[in-house]
């Protein structure tokens, strides 16, 4: 029972009227018709995210963009289920719309609002094209040529995306994804893979945070069987951030409008965040060249007169500008979400570049004569550096081993080797000083081999340690450049000139 009705109209947007409807149960159903308003996100935008996007653009002015997505609205859903009808009627620009696989490249719609200017202007970039478009009625064509571009001509789909950029005084600062709709079967030369290639590219897009996933079903069709709201069930489990569409209204089955009334109240599939139920432009209305503000008023004028749908439209659950009212809504509740995390992330990299600061230490003076100073007190701490390291007193860090602990350890190994090599050769040795008594003894006394003879056996064992020895040299040498060159990265990392300097030194 409606107790009171209060109009109130804002007062600096002549186009938009939002009525409460106060019933017995004390629940509040708000209705909000953007009266003549092409493009709905538009007016509720303006007032209500324009705060929170002005503080992101402040942000972005400092450099903060990289780490900061702003926030999107992807539609998922069947082919032909109404996607980018759904995104053309939000944003008021015509998007490649009809059967089968239209949409066949993600289209990342930016909306950019103009603020001094009353221009329209739009650009399609891809690859490394970018196209200036001056006319609204163009997208569409460009659009497809794009996906012709990427995609090739015919059914296949590219993971590549489209760029449209609209800028205009009639939009919202707000992006935009249309995506592929999901397919289980290929036809035509498409691959056998499709359906799974279509889905991975979708689940790329609605698993970012940052943007708000409709999931858009036509209402003619069952909503327990649809992929895209288990997709988005799997991306969002506490379905924070998924809203169901339901589109076509007018193409309900008679006599299954209160199954659909059912699932738009949620109480079919139940989604955390609810059901919107909308009506857009169908094929004959596009043939009809109907206008977007024409299809608004329309479509409110089949709410109003429809036996069944009509009480949705009282409850506030359907037509496109009740929808662009609630994504305005989820939109400040999901930006004033993802604020503190953006104040963390810009916590964590502050931190991170003033440790990175503090190494570089003091600044250098501006006089030329400090300057020198500077640059003997930088040599000299490398100096001492240096002299710690050659005095085996350098100061070495818990996991860290001094220097000449490094190479002792090498040394032990080349006296292992020695040894064994030793071992090896004493019976040669022997028994080549054997051959010898017994078959050259001149006039040495016993157990005496003649000099040379002699040299000729030590220096063929001495041979086989030629190159073990050289590979330990290289070892140890390695080893010591090594510690010098980290000692001059710790005193000259910032001046390029002097580390290179220091290790060329290292190196001769
Ligand atoms: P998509 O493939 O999901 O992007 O679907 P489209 O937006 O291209 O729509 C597929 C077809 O459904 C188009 O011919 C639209 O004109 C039509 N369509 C979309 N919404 C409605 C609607 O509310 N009613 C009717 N009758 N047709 C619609
Ligand atoms: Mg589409």
């Amino acid at each position: 029972m409606v107790l009171s009705e209060v109009e109130i109209t804002k007062p600096d947007s002549a186009s938009a009227t939002t009525r409460v409807l106060l019933n017995g149960d004390i629940s509040m159903a708000v209705e909000t018709q953007a009266l003549g308003a092409e493009n709905n996100l538009c007016s509720m935008y303006e007032e209500k995210v324009r705060p929170c996007i002005d503080l992101i653009d402040s942000l972005r002015a400092l450099g903060v963009e990289q780490d900061l997505a702003l926030p999107a609205i992807a539609v998922i859903g069947d082919q032909s289920s109404g996607k980018s009808s759904v995104l053309e009627a939000l944003s008021g620009v015509a998007l490649p719309r009809g059967t089968g696989i239209v949409t066949r490249c993600p289209l990342v719609l930016k909306l950019k609002k103009l603020v001094n200017e009353d221009e329209w202007r739009g650009k399609v970039s891809y690859q490394d094209i970018e196209m200036e478009i001056s006319d609204a009625s163009e997208v569409e064509k460009e659009v497809s040529k794009a996906q012709n571009v990427i995609a090739g001509e015919g059914m296949g789909i590219s993971h590549e995306l489209i760029s449209l950029e609209i800028s205009s005084p009639h939009v919202p600062d707000l992006t935009l994804i249309d995506l592929p709709g999901i397919t289980r079967v290929a036809v035509g030369n498409q691959p056998a893979d499709i359906g799974r290639q279509i889905k991975a590219l979708i689940k790329k897009y609605i698993n970012k945070q940052e943007t708000i996933n409709l999931v858009v079903v036509p209402s003619n069709v069952d909503i327990a069987t649809t992929e895209a709201l288990s997709m988005a069930q799997e991306v969002d489990p506490e379905g924070d951030r998924t809203i169901g569409i339901l589109t076509k209204p007018d193409l309900v089955d008679r006599g299954t409008e209160d199954k659909v009334v059912d699932v738009v109240r949620n109480l079919v599939c139940h989604l955390k965040k609810g059901y919107m139920i909308v009506k857009c432009r169908g094929q004959q209305d596009i043939q009809d060249r109907l206008s977007l503000a024409e299809a608004l008023q329309r479509e409110k004028a089949f709410f109003e007169d429809h036996p069944h749908f009509r009480n949705l439209l009282e409850e506030g659950r359907a037509t496109v500008p009740c929808l662009a009212e609630r994504l305005t809504t989820e939109l400040i509740i999901h930006i004033s979400k993802s604020l503190p995390l953006l104040e963390n992330q810009i916590k964590e990299s502050h931190q991170k570049i003033t440790e990175e600061l503090q190494k570089y230490g003091v600044d250098i003076p501006e006089e030329e004569n400090e300057k020198m100073f500077f640059l003997i007190d930088k040599i000299n701490a490398f100096n001492q550096d240096i002299l710690a390291l050659i005095q085996g007193e350098e100061i070495v860090g818990e996991e860290d081993t001094r220097l000449f602990t490094k190479l002792r350890k090498e040394f032990c190994k080349w006296s292992v080797l020695i040894e064994e090599n030793f071992q090896k050769s004493y019976e040669i040795i022997s028994r080549q000083v054997w051959k010898f008594e017994c078959q050259f003894r001149g006039r040495e006394l016993p157990g005496f081999v003649n000099y040379k003879t002699f040299e000729t056996i030590v220096k063929q064992q001495i041979r086989t340690l030629e190159e073990p020895a050289v590979d330990m040299l290289h070892k140890v040498t390695d080893i010591v450049r090594m510690a010098f060159s980290d000692v001059s990265i710790k005193n000259f990392e910032e001046f390029f000139n002097l580390h290179r300097t220091a290790k060329e030194l290292g190196d001769t």
